[in-house]
């Protein structure tokens, strides 16, 4: 477990003796989840010697898990639901939820009991101990299937490669969060969130908990290939510019290759004369050429796609709808129709 630890402050921050624990759970199409995670969720904290309050977001989902949620809140006092004006994603998702926790810590999990509830237990006790952050480290990914296990594999050792901020391999976004981490990321402006990016720049003293990954209660995966190959694109390309700046050396490279293909082709023309053949490697290097140039215009793109999503500075969700403990709560039509600002 140490291996996990990064830093651990002698000084030990004194926090609340009886803090509030914020539970955000972001919740898309989940609505045969919804009812056996709060469930869980309450039986477990229910003995627990902090205050808690679960924050649900409800992602623009299609089905009835919106009414399910507001269910629960009408008639359990801790639970509130923030609703969406359309499908944000998750990261928007977990956006909201922490904008609108008020706990003094908080803690991310996912709706569809992966993230075991007991665990958090444990992640309050390390917070009490000190730790501003700590996550959920995933034991073994025996339940992925192969080609999840290998195409992450390869997704964290590119990433932690090419990036200064490192992301453990073992992390999901389930993790507890002091008050100051969140305000520190919730200080973040850019609109393209790459949340276990955004979770690794924050810093503070971070600590893992091991567990084993339980399969999906209920329900099946949002996360299609295409889904998750966009979400890793974005995550590299909002932590790293070395695919932007590969090209000069690529090019360096190249055009010293040439250089000497190009003296030993002068040379040979002066020692044996001019020969014609040599339609087959002109063809190949055209093609190859074209190709490297594609590929680099294209990354280029990503990188312009991504400046102008930051430069119209969109909201990065819309509120819907705010729900507490009374059902439709109070708000404020200027409420109902806020924006995220950038601060
Ligand atoms: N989720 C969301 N918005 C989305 C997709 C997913 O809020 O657009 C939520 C989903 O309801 C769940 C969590 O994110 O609570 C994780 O999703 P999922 O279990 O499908 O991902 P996996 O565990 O397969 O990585
Ligand atoms: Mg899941």
């Amino acid at each position: 477990m140490n291996a996990t630890q990064t830093r651990h402050t002698e000084l030990i921050r004194p926090r609340p003796s009886r803090p509030l624990i914020s539970v955000v759970v972001p919740c898309y199409n989940e609505e045969e989840a919804v009812g056996v995670f709060s469930a869980a969720i309450s039986e477990t904290l229910s003995v627990a010697d902090f205050g808690y309050e679960i924050v649900f977001i409800d992602d623009g989902s299609s089905d009835k898990t919106r009414e399910a949620l507001i269910a629960l809140a009408q008639h359990e006092q801790k639970v509130r639901v923030i609703a969406l004006s359309r499908n944000f994603g998750k990261e928007a998702a977990l956006t909201a939820g922490l904008d609108h926790a008020r706990g003094d810590a908080v803690v991310v999990m996912d709706a569809d009991l992966q993230d075991p509830p007991a665990l958090i237990m444990a992640f309050v006790e390390k917070w009490r101990e000190g730790f501003d952050v700590v996550y959920g480290a995933r034991a073994d990914r025996a339940r992925d299937t192969f080609a999840k296990r290998l195409s992450a594999e390869g997704f964290y050792r590119f990433f932690n490669r090419i990036s200064k901020i490192k992301l453990p391999d073992d992390a999901g976004d389930f993790r507890l969060m002091d008050r100051r981490v969140v305000k520190a990321i919730k200080s973040l402006p850019e609109r393209s969130r790459f949340m276990k990016g955004l979770f690794a720049w924050a810093g503070y003293s971070t600590i893992g908990v091991p567990y084993a990954r339980p399969e999906r209660a209920a329900g099946e995966t949002k996360f299609s290939f295409w889904r998750l190959w966009n979400f890793a694109l974005d995550g590299i390309v909002s932590f790293s510019t070395a695919p932007l700046r590969i090209w000069s050396y690529v090019g360096v490279v190249i055009a010293l290759l040439s250089f000497a293909y190009a003296s030993f082709i002068i040379l040979r023309t002066l020692l044996t004369g001019v020969d014609v053949p040599g339609y087959a490697s002109i063809v190949v290097l055209i093609l190859f050429f074209g190709s490297v140039q594609l590929i680099s215009v294209g990354v280029l793109g990503e990188y312009i796609a991504r400046l102008f999503t930051e430069v119209k500075r969109r909201p990065i969700y819309l509120v819907d709808e705010v729900y507490d403990n009374e059902g439709e709560s109070s708000q404020s039509h200027q409420e109902r129709y806020s924006v995220k600002s950038a601060s």
